[in-house]
C-alpha cells in the first residue's frame, strides 16, 4: 500500500515498514512503508514546482476544484468514516456525524472563501500616489498533524492553504495516515494539479523534523502537543519561516452558582468524553460553585456510568478505545497517581475487560490546584473537579493554567456570562455549552495553546501575504518629496 502521495500520485517510499493498528482490537488495518528525508525533499520540490500554476489560477478555478472535492468527499463519506474509525477507534457515530460532515462543510466553506479576498480600499492616501493592496499566496506550506482527528486536522490545515493558492506538503501522524492519503487522492480526482497537495507519512523524528526544518518551504503550520510545537517552531525559525501552532489545552468548565445544574452535568459529560477525551478543547477542569458541587459530582458520575464503552463500529457505542495501549497506560498512571495528591476517584479509573486500549469514563473530585491531573493534559476520558467560592475565585481558577485554547461558562445570569467571556483567557469561550465548532468561526489558542487560527476567514489569512502597491500619479520627474533628500540649487 502506498504510504505517501507526491506529485499527484501514490508513492511507495523507502523507509521502514509500518503497521496501522486498529486500537479497538489490535488488528492491522494497513501496512505501509514510511517516508524518509529524501521523500520530504521530493515532496517539497513537487510543491515548489506546482506553486506558480496554482497561485496564478483564478479564484474561481481554485473554488471549483474545492467544490468538486467537497462533492467527492460526500460521495465517499461512508468509506472515509470507516477508514477513520478503523485507524483511530473512534465511535462510528462520531465519525459519521462530526468528523466527516464537519470536514466536508469546511471544504465547502473554503470553496467560497477562495473567491472572497479582502483588504483595505485603494485610495490616494499620500495625495500623489494610488495605494492598493494585493493578497497573494504565501507559497509552499509544510504542515504536521496529530492522530486524534486525522481527517479534520488535515482539512483545517490543507484546505485554506489551497483556497489561498498555496501548495502543500502534509505529514500526518504515522499511526493515522489513511484519511489524509484518501483526501489527497480525491483532491487529484477533483482536478487539483499534480504537486499542489503532497502527503509524506513518517515519524515525527525523521519526517516531521525534516519537513519543519526544510529550507524551501515558506510557512510551517502544526497541530499537536505544546512540547513538539515548540520544537517545530524552533526548526522553522532557523530559516525565519512563518509558523502557525495549534497546541494542547486544559479547558476549564466553570459552573456558576445560578447555573442550570442538569444542563451543566450533561454538558460536562459530553464535553469531557468526546473522542474518548482525546480532544484539545475537551472539558477537563470542572470548577463548580460550592452550592452545586456535590450534586454536580454525583450527577456527572451517574451519567458517566451509563456510557456504553465498546466496539466503535457499533452505532450504540458511546466511547471507543484510546489511540494505543501505550497512551491508555499513560492515562491510567495519571489517574492512579491522583489520590496521592488528594484527588478522589468517584467513578471509572479502570481498564475494562475488552480487547483494545479502552479506559472507563472517569471523574476525579476534590483535586488540588497543584495536582498533576489538574494542571497537565491527560488526553483521556477523565474529568477533574473542584469547588469555587464565588465568581472571582472561579475566574481566577479558570485562568490558572498555561493553556488558553477553550473554556465554558455555565450561568443563567447575562452579566456573569459577559464577564466570563471577557475575562477567561482562551481562544474560545462557550456559554452554556462546550465543544460545538462551526466552519465560519475561528479555532485557535493563546499562551501554551499556540497562536494563529484554523477554520473561518481568519485561517485563510494565515496563507496570504499582504503586499502594498504604491503608484505615482503625478507623472513628474522632480517629485515634491525629493526636496527632503536633495535640493537642486
Ligand atoms: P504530537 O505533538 O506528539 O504529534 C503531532 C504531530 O507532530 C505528529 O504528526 C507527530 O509525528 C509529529 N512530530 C512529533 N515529533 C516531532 C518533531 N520533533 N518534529 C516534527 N514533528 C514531530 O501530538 P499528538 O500526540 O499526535 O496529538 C495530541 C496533541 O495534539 C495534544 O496535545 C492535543 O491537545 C493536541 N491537539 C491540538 C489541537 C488544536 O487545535 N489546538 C487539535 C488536536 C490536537
Amino acid at each position: 500500500m502506498p504510504s505517501s502521495w507526491i506529485d499527484g500520485a501514490p508513492v511507495v517510499t523507502s523507509g521502514t515498514t509500518h503497521q496501522v493498528i486498529n486500537p479497538a482490537n489490535g488488528s492491522t488495518v494497513a501496512e505501509l512503508a514510511l517516508a524518509t528525508a529524501t521523500d520530504v525533499d521530493a515532496a517539497v520540490a513537487s510543491a515548489r514546482a506546482a506553486l506558480p500554476g496554482w497561485k496564478n489560477a483564478t479564484p474561481a478555478e481554485r473554488s471549483s476544484v474545492l467544490a468538486k472535492l467537497a462533492e467527492l468527499a460526500q460521495a465517499h463519506a461512508d468509506e472515509i468514516a470507516a477508514e477513520e474509525v478503523s485507524q483511530t477507534g473512534k465511535p462510528v457515530r462520531l465519525a459519521t456525524e462530526f468528523d466527516v460532515p464537519g470536514s466536508i462543510d469546511n471544504i465547502s466553506f473554503f470553496a467560497g472563501a477562495a473567491r472572497h479576498l479582502e483588504g483595505k480600499a485603494s485610495a490616494e492616501y499620500s495625495g500623489d500616489h494610488t495605494s492598493s493592496i494585493r493578497r497573494e499566496a504565501v507559497g509552499v506550506v509544510a504542515t504536521i498533524t496529530p492522530w486524534n482527528y486525522p481527517l479534520q486536522m488535515a482539512v483545517w490545515k490543507v484546505i485554506p492553504a489551497l483556497a489561498a493558492g498555496c501548495s502543500v506538503v502534509i505529514k500526518p501522524a504515522e499511526i493515522t495516515p489513511l484519511t489524509t492519503l484518501t483526501l489527497a487522492r480525491l483532491a487529484t480526482e477533483a482536478g487539483l494539479p499534480d504537486g499542489v497537495f503532497n502527503v509524506v507519512t513518517g515519524s515525527g523524528i525523521d519526517v516531521g523534523t525534516a519537513l519543519a526544518g526544510h529550507s524551501d518551504v515558506d510557512v510551517v503550520t502544526f497541530t499537536g502537543s505544546t512540547a513538539v510545537g515548540r520544537r517545530v517552531m524552533a526548526a522553522a525559525a532557523v530559516h525565519g519561516h512563518r509558523t502557525q501552532l495549534e497546541l494542547g489545552g486544559k479547558a476549564p468548565f466553570v459552573v456558576f452558582e445560578d447555573a442550570d445544574l442538569d444542563a451543566a452535568i450533561h454538558g460536562a459529560v459530553a464535553g469531557a468524553l468526546i473522542n474518548s477525551g482525546q480532544d484539545c478543547t475537551a472539558a477537563t477542569r470542572a470548577i463548580v460553585a460550592r452550592n452545586l458541587y456535590d450534586d454536580f459530582v454525583a450527577g456527572v458520575a451517574e451519567l458517566m456510568g451509563k456510557m456504553v464503552v465498546g466496539d466503535p463500529q457499533d452505532p450504540d457505542t458511546d466511547l471507543g478505545p484510546l489511540i494505543s495501549a501505550m497512551h491508555r497506560d499513560r492515562v491510567a498512571t495519571m489517574v492512579a497517581d491522583a489520590p496521592k495528591e488528594g484527588g478522589r476517584v468517584v467513578t471509572g479509573g479502570q481498564i475494562p475487560e475488552l480487547p483494545g486500549s479502552f479506559y472507563l469514563p472517569t471523574l476525579i473530585a476534590d483535586v488540588t490546584e497543584s495536582s498533576e491531573v489538574y494542571r497537565n493534559e491527560i488526553f483521556g476520558p477523565v474529568l477533574v473537579a473542584r469547588p469555587h467560592d464565588g465568581d472571582d475565585d472561579a475566574l481566577r481558577q479558570a485562568n490558572d493554567t498555561e493553556y488558553g485554547l477553550a473554556a465554558s461558562a455555565w450561568t443563567r445570569d447575562v452579566y456573569r456570562a459577559q464577564r466570563a467571556s471577557r475575562e477567561i483567557n482562551a481562544g474560545c469561550v462557550w456559554i452554556n455549552d462546550h465543544i460545538p465548532i462551526i466552519s465560519e468561526m475561528p479555532h485557535g489558542g493563546v499562551g501554551a495553546s499556540g497562536f494563529g487560527k484554523d477554520m473561518s476567514d481568519y485561517s485563510f489569512e494565515e496563507y496570504l501575504t499582504i503586499k502594498h502597491v504604491m503608484s505615482d500619479i503625478t507623472g513628474v520627474a522632480e517629485k515634491g518629496w525629493h526636496r527632503t533628500i536633495f535640493t537642486l540649487r
